[in-house]
């Protein structure tokens, strides 16, 4: 299977869960996910349909982008110091992982030296296990209530990574919480926060995800193939 191959049977089954669920096939983003992914195998995806492009790591991505120049929207999906704010903010559409207060003031503040409102989602460890990113979920409407100030940023929703398994239907409830907290959040009616997308789901779970009312999916393994390093 090429990557063309791969990436056209997701597309075809985000089409097939999102009618199965009575949305809309356009109501859900692929994030193809191309960390560790060489650039040629990159401009392959693209030129087989890529839209948007996902890292989790801002070294790692910048590098990529200078090499490929402007191939497509990046997000950046992984974890954000603080120290690489300045560099998250010129490089990406959509950072998906505010997690604080604190990383949330210094995108602010980086966004605002280059005259960019950046677009984010709130990251949420909606299990609560410890050694995973992600705000708590009894913290998110406070967090969401001070991002909310902080006028170079607008919170477009939330995102989450639910526990690894290997059974999808393992993280249904965790995708189904994470629904249910950004419809809580949205019911605030905060003035300039959007709770309109939900990026949940990879791999081995974005069509539960779907069906569980996610905007936004990201997918690496099953395009590319496993990752070697
Ligand atoms: C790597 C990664 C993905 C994609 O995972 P696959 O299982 O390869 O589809 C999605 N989200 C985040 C945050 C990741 O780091």
């Amino acid at each position: 299977m090429t990557i063309a191959d791969n990436l056209h049977t997701v597309m075809g089954r985000i089409s097939a869960a999102a009618e199965g669920a009575g949305r809309a096939p356009l109501a859900v983003t692929l994030v193809v996910v191309t960390k560790t992914i060489d650039v040629e195998r990159i401009r392959e995806a693209v030129a087989a349909g890529a839209a948007i492009l996902g890292e989790n790591r801002v070294q790692e991505a910048k590098e990529k982008i200078e090499h490929l120049g402007p191939l497509a929207p990046w997000h950046l999906i992984g974890h954000l110091q603080s120290n690489k704010a300045k560099y998250a903010v010129n490089l990406f559409d959509l950072i998906h992982s505010v997690d604080s207060i604190e990383l949330a003031r210094e995108i602010d503040r980086q966004a605002a030296k280059i005259g960019k409102v950046q677009d984010v989602l709130v990251e949420v460890n909606i299990a609560g296990e410890k050694a995973k990113h992600g705000a708590d979920r009894d913290a998110v409407l406070s967090l969401v209530r001070e991002v909310a100030q902080l006028r170079n940023m607008a919170i477009k929703g939330l995102m989450t990574m639910p526990p690894f398994s290997d059974s999808p239907e393992d993280s249904r409830p965790y995708f189904r919480h994470l629904r249910e907290l950004s419809d809580r959040v949205a019911q605030e009616q905060i003035p300039g926060v959007s709770m309109h997308e939900l990026s949940m789901g990879m791999s081995g779970d974005y069509e539960v995800a779907i069906e569980e009312g996610a905007t936004m999916v990201r997918v690496g393994t099953a395009i590319f193939g496993e990752r070697t390093k």
